[in-house]
């Protein structure tokens, strides 16, 4: 891998890309199935890079909260392969791009309840319902995970750390009936154990998880250092290598491959706006505006990503 840090130093860079990729104009589109995500202003735009040697740079509105929306998902397969019973998640769930919609119910059908892949609604629903045999309240044990990979509270000026938005959350669930029929459909093939609407609820309260892009970059750190986050191992090195891997071929949904093409790196994107980032070895990025394309996926974040990938060399490629 390459890394040309040639001037302007990091610092500098993301103050040029927040210059350039903070939207003018309310284009994209957002959510319709969360209504706390449509009165977000068009024109926020954030960056904050974390490197494997301590330091936090950041840009534009990175220390505003915004919904983690799907990013979360990284972080529920994380805490999934930290146990034993990490093999039984993986006869559960496949490791396939999907080529559908991160909510599409037409697959796992045709594909008797076996979602191809953990970062597509389906597939997050099994790792919420894996985790959930061991606590019920999944959703506290991702908030705690998080606060404590983010540095806890003293990870903004004034900022309080990451918390899960009530209001957002209840608002989304009464919108959620795509969300039931996966569960009812996963329910169905055998594929959950606890009740559909149980892991429905749980899934939509770590969806609602508000954090700042400092928080989520630093939060991620762990997956560009070998598995080694704030607090010590979180995964083994090639554990950490794996969920990389799942980022690059399914982060992005049916755009993974156009987002492979234009940045090079693994992502993670949410319907929040919000898209984390894995240099390995080197840094986690997290970029957030809340316009999105019709893939579900932050147009001036993505924009503003391959823009960095190009500027400073950082790709896998
Ligand atoms: N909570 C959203 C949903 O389930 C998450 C989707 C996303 O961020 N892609 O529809």
């Amino acid at each position: 891998m390459s890394t040309t840090l040639s001037a302007p130093p990091l610092g500098l860079l993301l103050e040029d890309l927040v210059r350039q990729h903070r939207p003018r104009k309310e284009t994209g589109a957002v959510p319709g199935n969360i209504p706390f995500l449509a009165s977000v202003p068009f024109d926020r735009f954030g960056i904050a890079v974390a490197t494997t040697s301590g330091e936090v740079f950041c840009s534009g509105d990175a220390d505003v909260p915004f919904s983690i929306q799907s990013i979360s998902k990284v972080f529920t397969l994380a805490l999934a392969l930290q146990g034993s019973r990490s093999a039984r998640l993986w006869s559960r769930v496949l490791r396939e791009p999907s080529g559908t919609a991160f909510n599409s119910l037409v697959q796992l059908e045709a594909e008797h309840g076996i979602p191809r892949n953990p970062f597509i609604n389906a597939g997050a629903l099994v790792v919420t319902d894996h985790l959930m045999e061991e606590t019920s309240d999944a959703a506290g044990q991702l908030l705690r995970f998080l606060t404590e990979q983010a540095g806890g509270q003293q990870s903004g000026p004034g900022k309080q750390g990451p918390f899960i938005d009530g209001a957002a959350a209840t608002g989304e669930l009464a919108s959620s009936s795509r969300n039931l029929a996966l569960a009812h459909f996963l329910k169905d093939f055998g594929n959950l154990a606890q009740p559909a609407e149980s892991v429905v609820e749980n899934y939509v309260r770590q969806c609602s998880i508000m954090m700042t892009c400092r928080e989520l970059a630093r939060a991620g750190l762990f997956l560009a250092n070998d598995g080694q986050g704030a607090a010590g191992t979180v995964l083994s090195r090639s554990e950490a290598k794996r969920i990389g891997s799942i980022m690059l071929t399914c982060g992005m949904y049916d755009a993974a491959g156009e987002f492979a093409y234009r940045v090079g790196l693994p992502g993670k994107s949410g319907v929040g706006g919000g898209i984390l980032v894995i240099v390995p070895g080197q840094c986690a990025i997290c970029v957030w505006s809340p316009r999105l394309d019709a893939k579900g996926n932050s147009l001036a974040g993505t924009a503003a990503l391959a823009d960095l990938s190009d500027r400073t060399g950082w790709s896998v490629f």
